[in-house]
């Protein structure tokens, strides 16, 4: 199994970690490769997207010709996982995004999102999530943390912090607003690696 962590800007080496980890705990074997470039998607059995600057990461994409590509990746069915800034770049709508076309968001699972919603870097913070599917809190750590202030109907929610949705999932395509390849817990990656069909 090879799964891919989107590497064109923020904390790529933390999932690669993390995804490796997990692969070790559910004794999947199989490599965890950084995609650059569009030939590096082929062969991949999943996707992940960190986070880190929704806009850089939206500009680059469409800078490698990665848009499009990663678009039809998750359209066909393959699971596909994004944190913070990768959740931006997932959803169906930035409501405090007046700019340019180039940062528009994928669009591929129906959720809308306000960019920093919980103030500036030194209003991050962490707080025990209760996880669908985990049997014990799992450390939700929120570092400039994007709101999800909507979700569609087929949008099944994981995770809450104050009635706000903070993890959601809609078929194949999961979207975290906290950083779970920070917390030193690679459950929230096992469950990832499990939405893999064999
Ligand atoms: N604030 C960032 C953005 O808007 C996301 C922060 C993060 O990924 N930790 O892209």
């Amino acid at each position: 199994m090879k799964v891919g962590v989107l590497a064109l800007q923020g904390d790529v080496s933390e999932h690669v970690s993390a995804l490796a980890s997990a692969m070790r705990s559910l004794g999947i074997s199989g490599s965890v490769v950084e995609v650059r470039r569009q030939p590096q998607l082929e062969g991949l059995s999943a996707l992940l997207m960190p986070g880190g600057e929704s806009t850089t990461m939206a500009k680059q994409m469409l800078r490698f010709g990665l848009t499009e590509p990663i678009a039809e990746f998750a359209k066909s069915g393959n699971p596909v996982m994004g944190t913070c800034a990768g959740a931006i770049l997932l959803s169906s709508k930035i409501v405090d995004r007046k700019g340019p076309e180039e940062v528009r968001p994928l669009g591929l699972i129906d959720i809308s999102v306000r960019r920093n919603a919980f103030g500036r870097q030194v209003d991050s913070f962490e707080k025990p999530l209760t996880v669908k599917g985990l049997d014990s809190d799992f450390p939700g750590i929120f570092i400039r943390a994007p709101r999800i202030e909507k979700i569609g109907k087929h949008v099944e929610s994981l995770a809450t912090l104050n009635e706000e949705h903070v993890m959601v999932r809609e078929n194949n395509v999961m979207a975290l607003t906290f950083h779970p390849e920070l917390a030193g817990d690679d459950r929230v990656h096992s469950m990832f690696l499990s939405m893999i069909k064999p």
